[in-house]
């Protein structure tokens, strides 16, 4: 097998998005490997309260109050994994084109990726996970997931 040196884990928020992320850990420590992590804004997150989603009325500051939001917890996740802040990148765009172009951008050897997430389990791969194993010139780990 490859000596993996630059691995690249995708995360969404989902439930699943820190499994997907200590299984990218754990190949990181075994190969000695660096670890980034992205995360793509692909639209605007609604907040949950008790009431359910909320729009409040003005749509620029619930932009900017959501985008403070969704930087926050992609934070917490890569503090949690003790991720370089050079290696972190959250940005706007389509998922998978993001993935992929960020790992060709920066030399990344393997992609890891949930066989599913916030899309589910309506087919057997997640549609970012298909995407970024058709699009990617590296090798791409889809880590399996149960429902
Ligand atoms: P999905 O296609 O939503 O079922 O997601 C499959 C996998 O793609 C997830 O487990 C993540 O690893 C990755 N992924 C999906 N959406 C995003 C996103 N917005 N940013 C980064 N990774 C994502």
């Amino acid at each position: 097998m490859n000596q993996y040196q630059n691995i690249l884990v995708a995360i969404d928020f989902s439930d699943y998005g820190m499994e997907v992320a200590l299984k990218a850990k754990q190949l990181v420590e075994q190969f000695n490997a660096q670890l980034s992590v992205i995360h793509v804004l692909d639209n605007i997150p609604m907040p949950d309260t008790p009431y359910g989603m909320v729009i409040p009325l003005d749509t620029t500051d619930l932009t900017n109050e959501l985008l403070e939001i969704e930087k926050d917890k992609f934070k917490q996740i890569c503090d949690q994994l003790n991720i370089d802040a050079a290696r972190r990148r959250l940005v706007w765009g389509e998922p998978q084109h993001e993935i992929t172009q960020l790992a060709s951008d920066e030399n990344i050897d393997l992609i890891v990726v949930g066989s599913h997430g916030r899309h589910g389990l309506a087919v057997l791969m997640g549609s970012t996970a298909k995407g970024v194993l058709y699009h990617a010139e590296c090798d791409v780990l889809a880590v399996h997931l149960q429902d």
